[in-house]
């Protein structure tokens, strides 16, 4: 009788039984999926992050973005600061020793970051990475802080400005927001222009080629391993091809003074971008698009959608340069992983992993990791929200939902028999760390 039993287990497994063989996968989990969890997660958290994208520093730090919050500002329920995982952030990194952010509460954190920042020195912040077991992240910032170490902090540099050499005041006039954000853009220009010896703008378009250029080429001495866009802040991500003669003659004409009607200064700014894509490929520096859904009420996401980027990315004229698909898309993340099969396209999940539950990440994870698993990058998209919530608990919050989620995803398709547990990990060591390491390399800034 037990051996009939036997038999019979024997034939239901060849034929795939609920649970699934190995080999064969399943749509039902095997029984013991939370020990796999555990299992996963405990070897998760030894694996050191290689953040793809954050913006480290103090919150009165202007330089941590080259943008600003717009006047007006919807936040989603997890990043309100009542959501009581920064109250666990904050005991987990500085032992804090009440349970909400009243006022009086939340200035025991703000003190003590602000002698922190008074010290000066880079050891806090690389404390905060040790605490997150983060190995190396990238800092996407205006410029980068002396109280940032350079072996562990390596530089995004901003690449948005040279889109508005012009009298800029329609756009800025355009919504709000854009009265926010396009100063900030002028100002980004006028240091870069300081930077590389310019009182003016250059005389003519070959003039303002080599002042773009050859600062993308100064920045990446200074450190600068990838160039940022948050060209979808301003404008739409479908950028066409115009012949130089067009640009030429905008640049002749409105260089000096006057008001470019609209569809002059898109053709201008396509342009210059597709100068900057030659540029990047050249100097072997990847470009990281801003591909997510924007704060403030008036960014579109018609216009920011990751797909407007499609004639770019296949394009095999720039096979040659990296782009990198910066919050992997949201909420058009399909899309977004659909793009990374082209060979020179990758994409991280920063600002995802803050946005979202685990519970959520988790089915975001599970469907990249069984696309181009050797295409994602963790990220983190860290920012100081104010005195008391920083970058620090940013950085806690977004490591902790990806570890948990990641673990959640692998332990399903281990548990359904997709993969193996060794495959299992081997993904999870190329998305939290490999991927990144092997694309810009692991030595200090500007090393590539
Ligand atoms: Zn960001």
């Amino acid at each position: 009788m037990k051996r009939a039993f036997q038999v019979l287990g024997l034939i239901l497994l060849v034929n795939g039984s609920a649970s699934g063989a190995p080999g064969q996968s399943s749509p039902y989990a095997a029984a013991d999926i939370r020990n796999l969890y555990q299992e996963l997660l405990g070897k998760i958290n030894a694996i050191p992050l290689y953040d793809n994208h954050a913006h480290p520093g103090f919150a009165d730090d202007t330089d941590v973005d080259a943008m600003a919050a717009p006047p007006e500002e919807s936040s989603v329920l997890r990043l309100r600061d009542d959501n009581p995982e920064f109250v666990t952030a904050a005991k987990s990194l500085f032992a804090y020793p009440y349970d909400d952010f009243q006022p009086e509460h939340a200035k025991w954190l703000a003190e003590r970051k602000n002698a922190a920042k008074k010290t000066g020195g880079s050891a806090y912040f690389d404390q905060i990475l040790d605490k997150l077991n983060v190995e190396t992240c990238l800092s996407n910032r205006a410029f980068m802080a002396p109280y940032l170490d350079g072996k562990r902090f390596h530089w995004v540099f901003f690449g948005d400005s040279f889109f508005f050499p012009f009298d800029n005041r329609d756009q800025a006039g355009s919504t709000p927001d854009m009265g926010v954000y396009i100063p900030l853009q002028e100002k980004m220009l006028a240091r870069y222009r300081k930077l590389m010896g310019f009182d003016t703008l250059p005389a003519d378009l070959a003039g303002y080629e080599a002042f773009v250029r050859n600062t993308m080429a100064e920045n990446q001495k200074r450190g600068g391993v990838a160039v940022k866009y948050e060209a979808a802040y301003f404008r739409s991500l479908y950028f066409s091809d115009p012949p130089r003669e067009k640009a030429e003659a905008i640049y002749a004409k409105y260089r000096a003074g006057g008001v470019p009607p609209a569809d002059d200064y898109r053709v201008f700014q396509d342009y210059i971008f597709r100068l900057m894509v030659d540029q990047a490929g050249k100097l072997k520096l990847p470009m990281h698009f801003h591909t997510a859904v924007g704060i403030g009420d008036y960014f579109s996401l018609q216009q920011g959608r990751v797909l407007n980027l499609e004639n770019v990315l296949r394009d095999p004229r720039y096979h040659g340069t990296i782009f990198v698909l910066v919050h992997g898309g949201w909420p058009y993340e399909r899309e977004a992983a659909l793009l990374t099969a082209v060979k020179n396209v990758y994409l991280d999940t920063s600002f995802q992993s803050e946005l979202l539950y685990p519970s959520q990440f988790k089915d975001v994870l599970k469907q990249l990791l069984t696309l181009f698993p050797d295409k994602m990058m963790y990220g983190s998209d860290a920012f100081p929200f104010n005195d008391a919530l920083g970058a620090e608990e940013s950085f806690w919050l977004a490591a902790h939902t990806t570890r948990t989620a990641l673990a959640a995803a692998l332990a399903e398709l281990v548990g359904e028999h997709a993969i193996t547990r060794d495959k299992a990990l081997e993904l999870a060591r190329l998305y939290l760390h490999d991927n990144a390491s092997k694309l810009y390399g692991s030595g200090t800034g500007g090393a590539k």
